[in-house]
């Protein structure tokens, strides 16, 4: 218990962005256990939300999913001080997806900063059981696991295989998080974004070949794609992404878009394509992410645009919302 004023990063409503100072009485349930926030990453979501462009968010709401934190007291085998990634998809562990080992698509799934209140804030109370170990990486990097879990559970879907041609269109966080994976797994990585200036930051950030502005361009001569991944959030991108795919092959829908997307099928149907979802991440693509960091394979200082404490966060959030597209992440510092 405790009922100190606190400062909470939160969205009043749509283009409304300001440090709230709260009252604010945590209650810690048993079986969960209350974490000081250390970094926050800004994503997507975040300046959806900020825009008003979410699709079922009620206002106000305290933003914050992408989070890093250490025990502010010793809970389930957890030490006071511990740094952890805190996975923020809370599930409720029964219902058909739950069960049946997906607590990524729970039907009563909460995220925190989208459906509850999230940890743009000094202390949150979370479930012991969405906790990650994340010792051996700087408080900054463990805020990035969440995003880049996002691209590895998509490489996990699509079951890619070494060797495998690869193709990622749509090159913002969530996509070089699945460049970076597939190529980690042996594929041969391709990219492809309508921003000419996006792509040629993404290539020479991370060291990989020259990319396409357009699948005619990505394709070529050559058979298409053995797995193409879309991380676009366009309903034309991705209805585009079908002919990039290879007989046999497979496409992987990472984004969401509220439209319908609609595809040939004959086109479909001739190359006994597999069509494959991927929505939020596993606690084992969490875990691959973290190894991959420990490891030194991926360049976290590349995928960090800017650091900010909050109390800068109101007089930038507009222009980070409207300059998103030359930015990788960035992370809010509220503490060490
Ligand atoms: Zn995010
Ligand atoms: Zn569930």
């Amino acid at each position: 218990m405790n009922a100190t004023t606190r400062p909470h990063g939160v969205v009043v409503e749509p283009g409304t962005f300001v440090v709230e100072h709260r009252v604010a009485q945590i209650d810690v349930p048993d079986g969960w256990a209350l974490i000081d926030i250390c970094s926050v990453g800004l994503c997507g979501t975040d300046y959806h939300i900020f825009e008003g462009k979410h699709p079922f968010l009620e206002y106000p709401r305290v933003i914050g999913h992408e989070l890093s934190g250490r025990l502010a007291a010793d809970a389930g085998g957890f030490t006071k001080g511990d740094l952890v990634v805190i996975n923020p998809y809370l599930s409720c562990g029964t219902c058909h997806s739950c069960s049946r080992g997906k607590p990524n698509c729970c039907t009563n799934i909460e995220v925190l900063g989208v459906h509850r209140d999230g940890g743009m804030t000094p202390q949150i109370a979370v479930p012991i059981s969405n906790l990650i170990r994340a010792d051996g990486l700087s408080p900054q990097q463990a805020a990035m696991v969440e995003f880049l879990a996002i691209g590895a559970h998509a490489v996990n879907r699509s079951r890619i295989q070494h060797g495998d041609k690869v193709l990622v269109t749509g090159v913002g966080p969530i996509g070089i998080g699945v460049a970076l994976f597939a190529r980690l797994r042996g594929a041969d990585v391709s990219l492809l974004d309508v921003s000419q200036e996006r792509l040629s930051a993404v290539q020479s950030a991370f060291n990989f070949p020259e990319g396409s502005t357009s699948v005619a361009g990505a394709v070529g001569a050559g058979n298409g794609f053995d797995v193409v991944f879309d991380a676009t959030g366009h309903q034309r991108a991705i209805e585009a992404g079908f002919a990039a795919v290879a007989f046999g092959g497979t496409y992987v829908l990472v984004s969401v878009v509220k439209e319908t997307v609609t595809f040939s099928d004959p086109e479909f149907h001739k190359r006994e394509m597999t069509l494959v979802g991927s929505r939020n991440a596993l606690q084992s693509d969490f875990d691959w992410v973290l190894s991959a960091i420990k490891a030194g394979d991926i360049d976290t200082d590349a995928l960090c645009s800017a650091q900010m404490p909050l109390d800068q966060l109101p007089d930038r959030m507009k222009a980070l919302a409207e300059n998103r597209g030359s930015l990788i992440k960035v992370i809010i510092t509220l503490g060490e």
